[in-house]
């Protein structure tokens, strides 16, 4: 049995604001990871600060809420061999200038926080996070 696995990705307001859904998506199902639900969507400032709590005590941490609510973002479902993994590396490092080349966040990615996308970093994250924006 492969570790099939299912992992949250938001493509963030940056990116949805430049009209990069589809080239991101396109990466994704170009590197084998099936898209099985998507949406748009605005969260509120609440909602971004329940997403992101594992961040409460961080210097960014109102920042980060105030920029993920800002504007609609595309959240999904992808599923694939190893998808949390493999998402992670797809996406590139958190920091652009740091992320390497052909990566989401190194194409598309403007800075530390305008870093385009979001992805689970565990099995566990991945089914909280999906839980959080696919419920039922
Ligand atoms: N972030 C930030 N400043 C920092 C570190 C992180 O604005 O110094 C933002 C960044 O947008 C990042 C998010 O907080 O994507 C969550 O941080 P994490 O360390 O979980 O990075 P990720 O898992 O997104 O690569
Ligand atoms: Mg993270």
């Amino acid at each position: 049995m492969s570790n099939l696995e299912q992992t949250l990705s938001i493509i963030k307001p940056d990116a949805v604001e430049r009209d990069l859904s589809e080239n991101i998506k396109k990466i994704f199902i170009k590197n084998n990871l099936e898209i099985k639900d998507s949406k748009k969507l605005q969260i509120t400032k609440d909602e971004a600060a329940e997403f992101y709590k594992v961040h409460q005590s961080k210097p960014f941490f109102n920042d980060l809420c105030a920029y993920l609510s800002s504007g609609p973002i595309e959240v999904m479902i992808l599923e694939g061999k190893n998808a949390i993994s493999l998402n992670r590396k797809l996406m590139g490092a958190t920091d652009p200038k740091n992320a390497e080349e052909n990566t989401i966040r190194k194409l598309y990615g403007i800075s530390i926080d305008k870093n385009s996308v979001h992805g689970s970093d565990s099995v566990d994250n991945a089914k909280i996070e999906i839980k959080f924006f696919f419920k039922n």
